[in-house]
């Protein structure tokens, strides 16, 4: 794994991007700029690493789209300390992102190989998530709550399981619809367990699948 300076150099131009398309959270662009993002894509596509757009992995998945991984982050409201769940492993990258801003993140997915391969990559750059290989829509109740949830692949509904497993003042940030596109929403749960649900969007992101036999 090599982040050369040309590497370095795309990445800078990448941050500029984001800022001119509106993100503004400082420690966010600090963790992309940070991120060597050609690491978790086929080193043949490297040049396609820090173009502003999703890329195709393994499992018919993609590595989502630099602004989107922005946006959702910056829509988190993360605090140092708090402790996320995140649905869709994927690549790994987001996770690394929330990671950077100081998040303690349990990521689940349900594709075997994507979950073996983000293990790896991960260990070897040093970053330490939990991992789980499994179904996002019954999230993890024995580590619940959580401050965050963050969810990466478009979900046909808000499941209802996650919403329990929401800390009372826990924000969940989702994309929504089960078309090509979603429209992302954020959900604060209050004090009182009362939800508000604000829609932040449009995005596109492949679909959030239900239960793989055996799980
Ligand atoms: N954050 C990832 C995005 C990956 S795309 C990245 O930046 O690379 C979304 C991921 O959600 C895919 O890997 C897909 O396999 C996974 N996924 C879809 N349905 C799921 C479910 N029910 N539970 C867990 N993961 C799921």
């Amino acid at each position: 794994m090599i982040d050369s300076y040309k590497h370095q150099g795309l990445r800078r131009q990448l941050v500029q991007l984001l800022k001119e398309k509106g993100i503004r959270d400082q420690r966010v662009l600090d963790a992309i700029g940070k991120i060597p993002r050609h690491y978790f894509m086929d080193s043949q596509f490297d040049k396609f690493a820090y173009q502003d757009m999703a890329f195709k992995i393994d499992a018919g998945q993609t590595i989502s789209q630099p602004y989107t991984v922005a946006r959702q982050t910056e829509l988190l409201e993360l605090e140092k300390g708090m402790k996320v769940l995140e649905i869709g492993t994927g690549s790994g990258y987001q996770t690394c992102v929330l990671l950077e801003l100081g998040a303690k993140v349990f990521t689940i997915e349900r594709q075997k190989i994507l979950y073996e391969k983000a293990k790896l990559l991960l260990a070897k750059m040093n970053y330490q998530p939990k991992f789980f290989y499994g179904d996002g829509y019954a999230g993890l109740p024995a580590f619940a709550p959580f401050d965050r949830i963050l969810v990466t692949c478009g979900a046909p509904h808000i499941p209802e399981k996650l919403i329990e497993q929401l800390k009372p003042g826990g924000i969940m940030v989702i994309p929504v619809g089960e078309g090509d596109t979603q429209v992302m929403k954020v959900i604060r749960k209050s004090l009182q367990g009362v939800l508000k649900i604000e829609d932040q969007g449009v995005f596109r992101f492949v679909p959030m699948l239900k239960n793989k036999s055996g799980m």
